[in-house]
């Protein structure tokens, strides 16, 4: 299936063409590890897995490259309050990172790299930029020469001509010949890290190090780049100067941005104060699959606000979503099919592709799911489906599995590994939700359902006992 994404270099929804047909190479730009991701952190790499588990599941083979920035200013400043060497600070935020992904079930990428890791190479990239005129050092620092490099504001559209010599542009104190110029090298300062260099011992700028780390791993031209909005400029226009100035190869075919999570209209940040981490949202009692579910249903180049009335109901879908293929497995059905519920399957996974092809349209995708189990809900009640239908029913949901990743119930596992309060096992309350569902399955004489919830009170040990004269009783064993 032809495959369009919105683009941000050529403003327009282009189809994807991989350089090398079959393969594709991307690179994201991943988190700054001085403190635990936020959930907006989260929206934007959760967009990213369900680009990549899409463009896998039709049979791409994608290559996925993953940065860890673990040296800029604010590690520097964060490490030094938390009393932390440089590499013990990175340390610990990498392995919370790394775990907040695995609970998010957020695909591992095929590299993942930290920036301290490749200093040798940008200092030999950043020395080609000086022997090429594009690249200057003053006092120590080196900066890019952003009037050596006309095609500079092709991707953000900025105009940077009102920017004269002295404003600032960035928190920078040193000098350069024009505002616009950013730096490569930064000398060293009284108490920071540092590396050695021709120009002195200093450390990396923040953007060399994508620039540097995504072509040794990808070439000099690959195919997608992916981060949030904010990352557009100066972030990305600086790599594409930076690499494109030297090469004068196109640099990266599609860039791949991801609007902002907000909260009450603002985009969630850190420095803002108004960010819940992963572990603050678990540690409420909230299921990593129905925060996967919520940052993943909005479609990325829209932007989500985020609110708990919002997740109570993503946890609602995904438990539409289980309950129906529980129901599906656990049916005692009659051997053959039914012609218009096989179409309306095929029906469902043709449109769920579809939407994820036109510029991953989740919403649309969910949609043609959530249509599916409507009418096999009904298809059921009626005792109308039959196994080749259950069948069919069960792929569509193994297919959207691989791209939205939030049928498999591995929550409380999940909220055991950030050793949230809530994995000890089910609350009270949820109990009591449990057995208020399961008594209204009963009414219903949806029986495979009231079993299915039963057994899932007999995981958590929960037994359930009739009290003469109706009514329910429950005990912890
Ligand atoms: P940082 O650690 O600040 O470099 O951010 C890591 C990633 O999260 C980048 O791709 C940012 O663009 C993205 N990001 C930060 N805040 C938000 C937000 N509120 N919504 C969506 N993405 C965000
Ligand atoms: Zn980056």
């Amino acid at each position: 299936m032809d495959i369009r994404l919105y683009n941000t270099l050529t403003r327009s929804i282009d189809l994807l063409q991989p350089i090398e047909p079959g393969r594709l190479r991307m690179y994201t730009c991943g988190l700054t590890v001085y403190d635990y991701g936020h959930i907006g952190n989260y929206r934007t790499f959760v967009s990213v897995d369900v680009l990549q588990r899409f463009l896998r599941s039709e049979g791409l083979d994608v290559t996925a490259v993953l940065n860890i920035t673990d040296v800029d200013d604010k590690m520097i400043e964060r490490s030094r309050e938390a009393g932390h060497s440089l590499q013990e600070h990175a340390r610990i935020y990498t392995d919370a990172f790394l775990q907040d992904l695995k609970v998010l079930d957020i695909q591992m990428p095929t590299h993942l790299l930290r920036a301290t890791d490749f200093i040798p190479d940008m200092v030999s990239w950043i020395q080609r930029l000086i022997d090429t005129g594009h690249a200057y050092e003053s006092d120590g620092s080196v900066y890019f020469r952003v009037s050596s490099f006309p095609q500079y504001g092709r991707l953000s559209g900025k105009d940077l001509g009102g920017l004269h010599s002295g404003a600032r542009v960035d928190s920078d104190k040193y000098d350069k010949e024009e505002a616009r110029d950013f730096v490569l090298w930064k000398a060293h300062k009284e108490g920071e890290p540092s590396w050695d260099s021709p120009w002195g011992p200093g450390r990396p700028g923040w953007h060399i190090e994508c620039s540097v780390m995504s072509m040794k791993l990808l070439g000099e031209s690959f195919d997608l780049h992916a981060g949030g909005t904010d990352l557009m400029f100066p972030h990305h226009e600086n790599e594409i100067a930076q690499s494109e100035a030297v090469t004068g190869k196109l640099f990266v075919r599609t860039w791949f941005h991801c609007e902002f999570l907000l909260v009450n209209g603002e985009k969630m940040s850190k420095s803002l104060g108004n960010f819940y981490t992963l572990r603050d949202l678990v540690g409420m009692g909230h299921k990593p699959s129905s925060i996967r579910f919520l940052l993943a249903s909005v479609p990325y180049r829209r932007q989500l606000n985020f609110t708990f009335e919002g997740l109570t109901q993503a946890a609602a879908s995904v438990e539409r979503l289980r309950a129906f293929r529980d129901r599906l497995r656990t049916a005692e059905l009659q051997p053959g099919e039914s012609p218009e519920l096989l179409s309306a399957a095929q029906k469902a996974t043709h449109d769920m592709r579809a939407s994820l092809a036109n510029n991953l349209n989740s919403a649309e995708a969910l949609a043609a799911i959530f249509e599916l189990v409507r009418l096999g809900n009904i298809a059921l009640d009626q005792h109308q489906v039959k196994q080749a239908d259950r069948d069919a029913f069960l792929d569509v949901l193994r297919r959207f599995d691989q791209v939205f990743a939030v049928l498999e119930d591995a929550d409380r596992e999940k909220m055991g590994l950030l050793g949230a309060a809530a994995a000890s096992g089910p609350s009270d309350a949820e109990i009591e939700d449990l057995l208020r569902q399961r008594t209204e399955a009963r009414q219903q004489r949806d029986f495979a359902r009231a079993d299915a919830i039963r057994g899932q009170l007999d995981a958590a040990g929960v037994v359930v006992e009739d009290v003469k004269g109706g009514g329910l009783r429950w005990r912890r064993k």
